[in-house]
């Protein structure tokens, strides 16, 4: 029986580089989008083991039917990967309350959504990993990006403790928290700030999605079976703790 993972905001960015690896590797890959609907049906057509289902991370209704629909196509879950999330720039003393319900809505609710809508199979199966996306600034803090900072702080505490909950279960949960890495999310950077960025960076680059995606490979591969509740950080030595 072939592997299976279900990749959370997979239209673009880690996420996608994450699914086309799985799906070179022979798994079953379930990606997940949002709003980008042409990239993730792009992705899904140059693979025959990729399908995209659509949902809002942040709804609950959409959640559940997604992990109905990705069960229907893959018949269990092996791996999760919370990687779905938003970021925003904005001094502390602007940020909206509409904002930041927003981005806990979509970081950390959807975060916590999907590992309830998939943990009874994994527990069912006492088999099953989860990899949740949180971020060096989780770690370490970003001026102006306190909402981003404090949800991806939130993701290593759920983590840990979903770590220790379900490891009774057989099932790992891990924490990837990457530095800079080159996707949307850093598209508004100016060239000025990319070097500055590259500075900051010991090996003196930006990361690319693919330097993400094949450390969540590792952590979702067998290879991994003894790491648990540990987060991990794909950051070119931009922090080092
Ligand atoms: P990205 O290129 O901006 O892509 C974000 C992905 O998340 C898209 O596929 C998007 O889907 C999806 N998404 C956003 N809101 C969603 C929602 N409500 N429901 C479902 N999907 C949603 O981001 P990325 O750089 O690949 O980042 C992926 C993850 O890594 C994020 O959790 C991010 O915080 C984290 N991260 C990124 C960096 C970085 O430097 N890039 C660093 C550290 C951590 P649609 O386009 O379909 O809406």
């Amino acid at each position: 029986m072939p592997a299976t993972v279900l990749i959370t905001g997979a239209s673009r960015g880690i996420g996608a580089a994450a699914a086309r690896l799985f799906a070179q590797r022979g798994w079953q890959v379930a990606i997940n989008y949002h709003q980008s609907e042409e990239a993730a049906r792009t992705l899904a057509a140059s693979h025959k083991n990729i399908f995209a289902v659509q949902a809002d991370v942040a709804d609950r209704r959409q959640v559940n039917h997604m992990v109905e629909e990705a069960l229907c196509q893959l018949g269990h879950i092996d791996v999760l990967i919370n990687n779905a999330g938003i970021a925003r720039q904005a001094l502390f003393t602007d940020v909206t309350e509409a904002e930041w319900d927003r981005m806990f809505s979509v970081n950390v609710k959807g975060v916590y959504h999907c590992c309830q809508a998939v943990l009874p199979g994994m527990i069912r199966r006492q088999k099953g990993k989860i990899i949740n996306l949180s971020s060096i600034w989780g770690m370490t803090g970003a001026s102006c990006e306190v909402p981003y900072s404090a949800s991806k702080a939130a993701v290593i505490g759920l983590t840990k403790a979903l770590a220790k909950e379900v490891g009774p279960s057989g099932i790992t949960v891990n924490c990837v928290a990457p530095g800079v890495i080159d996707t949307d999310m850093n598209a508004a950077l100016c060239e000025e700030a990319r070097e500055a960025l590259r500075e900051e960076t010991p090996l003196g680059v930006l990361g690319r999605p693919e330097d993400v995606a094949s450390l969540l490979y590792f952590l979702a591969d067998s290879q991994a079976d003894f790491i648990t509740g540990q987060v991990i950080s794909p950051n070119g030595g931009f922090l080092i703790v």
